[in-house]
């Protein structure tokens, strides 16, 4: 389903992302892992062309993101096109990007509603369903503010749901959340696995990647340094780097 190549990435004289190839298939979840500064949201952004690429494609279910080619040249898309794509590629960050003003229902229906032109009546009971499949049926009615940190990071995952996006895209979204919440997250991502989510997920939760990941990719210094198996290559990393970072985070 996701097809990355060759990717490279500048901030300026930066070089961020320096040639990443990855794969996702249809179902699967992959895990990023590597250190801060590593690349992994700059990648993650990449791919819902949240941020231009210097070189390289990505594609999702076969559409290169972000430009069109035309003579082996690469032309970046109208707007309204990358806006098109990116309804198709839900996406939770590590802060929780609720609208503050609005309830936990009302920010579920509103890109359905506004971008999608759903009758309100049908967009509330599927919003509903969303806050049901997350555990929060009962906090509709319920301002951000008014939430917990998981609860609102579970609010943004339905959110992202209600597009009924074709992958997921997760930027360690349980990294700012006390440590008693992140269960709950971890146990609606991984609902959302079972159901046959196409998901990428940057996280530093070994037993996440262990348990749910298909595949983990470990980056450092822009470059995927390794990637395979998750149980495997926790317990039998090949390269120095990456045994040096998980005798660290185990
Ligand atoms: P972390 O684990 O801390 O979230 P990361 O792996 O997600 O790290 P990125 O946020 O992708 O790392 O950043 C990679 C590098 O790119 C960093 O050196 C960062 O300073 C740089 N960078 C990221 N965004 C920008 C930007 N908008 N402009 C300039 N440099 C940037
Ligand atoms: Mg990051």
């Amino acid at each position: 389903l996701v097809r990355i190549e060759g990717v490279h990435k500048y901030f300026g004289d930066h070089h961020v992302l320096s040639g990443i190839d990855m794969t996702v298939k249809e179902g699967e979840v992959a895990v990023l892992i590597g250190p801060s500064g590593s690349g992994k949201s700059t990648l993650l952004r990449c791919i819902n062309h949240l941020e231009s690429i210097s070189a390289g494609r990505i594609r999702v279910n076969g559409e290169l993101i972000g430009y069109r080619e035309k003579d082996g040249r690469l032309h970046e898309l109208h707007l309204k096109d990358v806006a098109r794509q990116r309804r198709n590629i839900g996406m939770v960050f590590q802060r929780f990007n609720l609208f503050g003003h609005k309830t936990a229902l009302e920010n579920i229906i509103e890109a359905p509603v506004q971008v999608r032109g759903l009758e309100k009546v049908p967009a509330k009971r599927r919003a509903q369903e969303l806050l049901d499949r997350v555990g929060l049926a009962h906090r509709a009615s319920y301002y951000p503010a008014q939430l917990s940190g998981g609860q609102q990071q579970r609010v943004a995952i339905a959110r992202a749901l209600a597009m009924d996006p074709e992958l997921m895209l997760f930027d360690e979204p349980t990294s700012a959340l006390d440590p008693e919440l992140v269960g709950d997250v971890l146990d609606v991502m991984k609902d959302l696995a079972k159901s046959g989510m196409t998901m990428i997920v940057v996280t530093h939760e070994i037993g996440f990647a262990r348990e749910v990941g298909d595949t983990l990719t470990f980056m450092d210094g822009g470059i995927v340094v390794e990637s395979g198996n998750p149980r495997e290559l926790i317990a039998n990393p090949q390269q120095e780097r990456t045994k040096s970072f998980f005798s660290k985070v185990l």
